[in-house]
């Protein structure tokens, strides 16, 4: 196994905050979802409205890498739901670090390995 091929991803929550406007979607402030890697993990209620989750999707592996302080990306945590009337925002939080290898990753025959959630694995991260 190779191990100079390591990368690291933050960890995030996406997280339901409120706002001066009235929410009009089935999401509520607290609801949550984590993201460990390529996972969702949804919060207590288990479920969480399609229409933000479309909208955030697309900004969570940008997020979950390391960015310039002076990016965007970096200091707007707030997002709006997609809903011109809804009020709802969502906040994304770094909350850790978990490491990858290359070849726990990818697909690609020349640089197949074991695949990260092999559970032999499990425990590589700053979290656990
Ligand atoms: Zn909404």
């Amino acid at each position: 196994m190779k191990t100079n091929d390591e990368f690291w991803l933050y960890d995030l929550k996406v997280e339901v905050i409120g706002s001066d406007t009235p929410m009009v979607c089935d999401h509520q402030p607290g609801q949550y979802f984590l993201m460990q890697g390529e996972n969702l993990i949804f919060g207590p209620n288990g479920k969480f409205p399609l229409y933000p989750l479309a909208a955030l999707l697309p900004l969570l592996p940008a997020r979950q890498r390391d960015t310039s302080e002076h990016d965007w990306m970096t200091t707007d945590t707030e997002i709006a739901c997609p809903d011109p009337h809804c009020g709802g925002r969502f906040l994304i939080t770094r909350t850790g670090k978990r490491k990858f290898t290359h070849s726990q990753t990818t697909g690609l025959p020349d640089y197949r390995g074991r695949a990260h959630w092999d559970p032999v694995l499990q425990g590589n991260n700053e979290n656990d």
